[in-house]
């Protein structure tokens, strides 16, 4: 029997996400076996993998770092990365919840065995040279700082540069506050390069993954010619707590969901994670 929606909606439910921060993953034992959030069913874990982490039973999709994301997108060993020396700074010499920022990127970087939540560089997409730009949401939740902004507008810069089509997959919390305003600002540089490139002629597409959020939904990620989203990625600016209480209203059911802004016309389509390299086979060379 079909589930209703808010039987399903257990792995989806908006009202665990509030602000940048990413909900726990839940449900996922180290080992061979792993639980679907989506459908509880027990699922072979290597099955998973080869299934581009997507459930093969319903279809859920389960977040996947940078460098899988890369590897399961481009062509094998096509990825040529650029501007992999970019690394981020502490110029506020920011402390929260009792860490240090710079403490917490070392962890990070040592964690991913990269210097920020971004990969960029060139790759083939089947057969088709492209300009790569892949959030990692396990870096510090992919959220947006000065490196990465910078790594993002470079990507965009030598995409025009090679006549490139541009594909960035985005998984982010948004801006990354330990940054302040030099984070915000990357909102506006980004924006600006892709403008730039637009004007130009270049093609852009946005690839959402869950979750997309805060200040990179606010720049970029929406800037695509075509906006791409995965099936049930939670896309959006503020938290749904955080509007409900600044609205004081009743907001529909999963209006922060891929479906529901396909819906509304903010996402042009939803492609199943196993089928965007297909699609990127479409784009024409400029
Ligand atoms: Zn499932």
């Amino acid at each position: 029997m079909a589930k209703t929606e808010s039987e399903t909606n257990g792995p989806y439910d908006s009202s665990l996400f509030e602000g940048p921060a990413m909900r726990k993953k839940r449900d996922m034992p180290d080992g061979l076996w792993m639980r679907c959030a989506g459908c509880e069913s027990m699922l072979y874990r290597k099955v998973v993998a080869e299934n581009l982490e997507v459930c093969p039973q319903c279809g859920y999709h389960f977040r996947a770092g940078g460098r899988l994301r890369v590897k399961q997108l481009a062509d094998p060993d096509t990825f040529e990365e650029l501007f992999a020396d970019i690394a981020p700074a502490d110029p506020l010499e920011f402390r929260w919840a009792g860490k240090q920022y710079a403490d917490r990127l070392r962890a990070e970087q040592a964690k991913t065995g990269d210097l920020e939540a971004c990969l960029t560089g060139a790759a083939y997409i089947k057969g088709r040279r492209v300009a790569l730009g892949v959030m990692d949401g396990e870096f510090l939740m992919g959220s947006m700082g000065s490196a990465l902004g910078e790594k993002i507008t470079l990507i965009i810069e030598e995409a025009g540069r090679r006549s490139l089509p541009l594909v960035i997959v985005c998984m982010s919390g948004g801006a990354r506050m330990h940054e302040g305003a030099l984070s915000l600002m990357q909102m506006a540089k980004t924006a600006a390069a892709l403008a730039r490139f637009d004007d130009a002629g270049g093609l852009f597409l946005s690839v959402l993954s869950d979750p997309t959020t805060g200040g990179t939904t606010a720049s970029f990620a929406m800037l695509g010619d075509i906006i791409i989203a995965e099936p049930g990625a939670l896309i959006g600016f503020a938290g749904q707590r955080v509007i409900a209480n600044t609205l004081k209203a009743e907001l529909p059911e999963g209006f922060q969901r891929a479906e529901f802004l396909k819906e509304k016309g903010f996402v042009d389509m939803i492609v199943a994670r196993n089928d965007i390299a297909r699609l990127i086979d479409y784009c024409k060379p400029l």
